[in-house]
C-alpha cells in the first residue's frame, strides 16, 4: 500500500465512529463481533437517517436527477460519465447514499461501508462525495485525499472486525489452512469481495 507518511487512518477515532453507529442503531456490537456471522449492515442502516437508493449505471449525472426529481436541489453539473461505485450527499442530520446496483453483492456491501464511513467521519457540514470503482487489477492503493482512507478504514472496520476476521486468520497463520482457502471461507462468511478479505488477512496484526 502507498501511503503518505503520516496520512495513515487514526484507527482509534474509526472504531469509535463505528461503535456509535451500530450502538446508534440499538445493535450491540460487542455481541455482533462475538457471533462468527456476516454484519447485517442493511438492517443497522434502517435505524439511521439514511435513504439508500440502489441504481444501475451510476454516474453523476443520475444521481443529480434522481436527486432533482426528489425536490432536493440539483448538483453541479460534472463532466465526467464515467459509472461510479457509490455517492453520498446529506448534511449533518441526514445522508442519501447511492449504490451502483451493476456491482456485485458483495462490492455493494462494501461501497455502502464506505459511504457511511464518510456520513460518520466527514459530515461537520454539507457533505457531497463520490466513490470510484475499484481498478479491474489494483497494483497499490493510492488515497490522494486521506478521507477516503478513512472511508476505507471504516468499511473495513465495520465488515471484518478482527473477532470475526479471527476463525479464519488463526486457522491460516498456525499453517492449518492455506491462503486460498481462508479467503474463501472468510469472503462467504462476512459477506465481502474476495479482495477485501485477502487484504485483510493480509493486515491480520498476527501476521508476520
Ligand atoms: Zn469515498
Amino acid at each position: 500500500m502507498v501511503n503518505v507518511p503520516g496520512t495513515a487512518p487514526d484507527i482509534t477515532r474509526i472504531r469509535s465512529a463505528v461503535a456509535a453507529f451500530v450502538d446508534g442503531a440499538g445493535f450491540d456490537w460487542a455481541a455482533l463481533k462475538g457471533s462468527r456471522a456476516a454484519v447485517p449492515l442493511a438492517e443497522i442502516c434502517e435505524s439511521h437517517s439514511l435513504c439508500l437508493v440502489e441504481m444501475s449505471r451510476l454516474t453523476h449525472a443520475s444521481v443529480g436527477r434522481h436527486m432533482a426529481c426528489l425536490g432536493v436541489l440539483s448538483l453541479p453539473p460534472e463532466p465526467s460519465r464515467c459509472q461510479i461505485a457509490g455517492y453520498i450527499f446529506g448534511d449533518v442530520n441526514r445522508a442519501f447514499i447511492f449504490i451502483n446496483r451493476d456491482d456485485p453483492f458483495a462490492r455493494r456491501r462494501f461501497s455502502l461501508a464506505h459511504e457511511i464511513g464518510h456520513y460518520m467521519l466527514h459530515r461537520g457540514g454539507f457533505l457531497a462525495r463520490a466513490t470510484a470503482r475499484p481498478k479491474p487489477v489494483p497494483v497499490a492503493m493510492e488515497y490522494a485525499d486521506p478521507r477516503e482512507a478513512e472511508a476505507d478504514a471504516f468499511a473495513a472496520e465495520i465488515l471484518m472486525p478482527w473477532e470475526l476476521v479471527a476463525p479464519d486468520a488463526m486457522p491460516l497463520h498456525r499453517g492449518e489452512i492455506g491462503p486460498e482457502r481462508a479467503v474463501t471461507r472468510l469472503a462467504a462468511r462476512l459477506q465481502v469481495s474476495r479482495q477485501a478479505a485477502s487484504r485483510r488477512l493480509r493486515e491480520w496484526p498476527g501476521a508476520s
